[in-house]
């Protein structure tokens, strides 16, 4: 059904399935809920073209999806970095995003809405007199470490003159106060090619329209509360706080794997999920590390296996899993025969949303990607908290800290980044069955409730962006569509 709507509203996602997932549920609410004709941008290029089709594929017809030209990346030195990539990659974008806003025959544009590594459009929409929104599909965290970065730079400083931020950063997240090792990667080191990025993109912050944020008021209740104040001050623009945007479990592709079946055959209550995302990648000596500690934990588990990781890098977004790639023929010797009957390890992929809110499930190891998150707090499982890269350290430290959602393997200090056999046992452990794990899950379940009221019919989420949505229309009416 196609809705009646002349004001239209242009999402632009950066590559990654974890930037588009939620994406694709802004896009509906703000097409179903408020009327707007919503187009979503993609960028060809950088991402798993099959992945992202699956997650558009769910997206009902009234929203458009528009897909800019690729554009060339192979004169950048090939030690840039993932981040530095992204950032790139939309700023070269930016001519052909003002070709399809400029094009009059999709009607006048009333709004923009980038994401994180969007927003460098935010002048373009300026430019063209449209209102400019950021999306972050991460927490209100992120958004206080680039205004801690941009404090620290003002407008002036060069790339030379780069300052760190200190070893140890508080933010107005009840007490949180951030380790150096637990910021977001590349905000750790200034000589890093995307802290070049992160301030030029932090010093625009405060001249977007607004901010939106898939989380929601209960789980970041010290952020909210602060930026709230901030906006107004007038010190910040407002920031919304719209999520959690959770898939649909009905909308999750075919379970190929059949671990969804193998999961009714267990009891309830009972498996340990394990998944790091769609970039994580262990060791080949972790990987090892770990199926010997969840022999010893003695628990059910569902395990999402990629193929490991050989350099190193814990991300491996851009590598295709090849035809002739067995990640499972990375694990030690004898371990499926061993564990067969309570263990299932299922190749690259498995339909999270629905394995999580599956009765079987009783925690989750994650890599703590906010999507996944939020997926595991809406479902009501508690994590062990296993970060790797991109913001997840700082997620992790927030879910343990903060949210008390989470518990963290107490090894990541031990200086070889191992997390040994015996913590991973006992980690798992403690959460099945132990005192702390016990507080973990009472609060987890604590906070399934609380994002069940998010979107509920008088939810804070519901009418934060209901709010936003009041403030487009009234600006096309108004005729002010960019910032002051
Ligand atoms: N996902 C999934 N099955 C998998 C791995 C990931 O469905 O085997 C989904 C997961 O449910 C989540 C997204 O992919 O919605 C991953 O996003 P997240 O932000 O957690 O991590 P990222 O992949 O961006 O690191």
């Amino acid at each position: 059904e196609k809705l009646p709507s002349q004001q239209q509203v242009v999402l632009l996602a950066s590559p990654g399935a974890g930037h588009l997932i939620p994406m694709v549920e802004l896009a509906q609410r703000l097409a179903a809920d408020h009327g707007f004709a919503v187009t979503l941008v993609t960028i060809p290029g950088m991402s798993n073209p099959a992945t992202e089709a699956v997650v558009l594929s769910s997206l009902p017809s009234y929203v458009l999806t528009a897909v800019l030209p690729a554009v060339p990346l192979d004169d950048l030195p090939s030690d840039i970095g993932f981040g530095a990539l992204v950032f790139e990659f939309v700023r070269r974008s930016l001519p052909n995003l003002r070709a399809l806003m400029e094009d009059a025959s999709r009607g006048s544009v009333t709004a923009l809405v980038c994401d994180f590594f969007g927003t460098s459009a935010l002048p373009l929409a300026a430019e063209l007199g449209v209102q400019g929104y950021v999306f972050l599909p991460n927490s209100f965290a992120m958004i206080s470490i680039m205004r801690h970065l941009a404090g620290l730079h003002g407008d002036a400083a060069a790339p030379g003159e780069y300052r760190y931020l200190p070893d140890l950063l508080p933010l107005p997240a009840g007490g949180l106060v951030l380790h150096h090792a637990d910021l977001p990667e590349g905000f750790q080191d200034r000589k890093d090619p995307v802290y070049a990025y992160h301030v030029e993109e932090a010093r625009r912050y405060g001249r977007a329209n607004g901010f939106l944020v898939n989380s929601f008021e209960e789980l970041e209740v010290v952020m909210v509360e602060t930026f709230k104040r901030d906006a107004e001050d007038g010190a910040f623009p407002p920031v919304y706080p719209v999520g959690p945007f959770v898939r649909s479990s009905s909308s999750e592709e075919a379970d190929e794997s059949g671990c969804l079946e193998w999961l009714d055959r267990q009891p309830e209550n009972s498996v340990v999920y394990l998944s790091f995302g769609t970039g994580g990648s262990l060791s080949v000596e972790q990987t090892a590390e770990l199926a010997a500690g969840l022999e010893m934990s003695g628990h059910r588990f569902l395990w999402v296996v990629r193929m490991p990781s050989l350099d190193g890098n814990p991300c491996a977004y851009g590598s295709m899993p090849g035809d002739k790639d067995d990640p499972l023929a990375w694990l030690p010797e004898g371990f499926l025969e061993r564990t067969s009957g309570r263990g299932l390890a299922v190749v690259a992929w498995a339909p999270q949303v629905r394995v999580l809110s599956h009765s079987a499930t009783a925690c989750f190891v994650s890599h703590c990607g906010w999507n996944s998150t939020l997926e595991s707090v809406a479902a009501g499982v508690p994590m062990v908290a296993w970060p790797l890269y991109a913001e997840q350290k700082m997620n992790a430290a927030i879910l343990t800290e903060v949210t008390g959602v989470a518990l963290r393997p107490a090894a990541r200090g031990n200086g070889h980044g191992l997390v040994t056999r015996e913590e991973i046992a006992a980690s798992v452990k403690e959460l099945m069955e132990g005192e702390k794990g016990s507080a973990v899950r009472g609060r987890t379940r604590e906070l399934r409730e609380a994002s069940k009221r998010a979107w509920s019919s008088e939810g804070s989420s519901r009418r934060a962006l209901g709010e936003v949505a009041g403030k487009l229309k009234a600006a096309l009416v108004n005729g002010n569509g960019s910032a002051p």
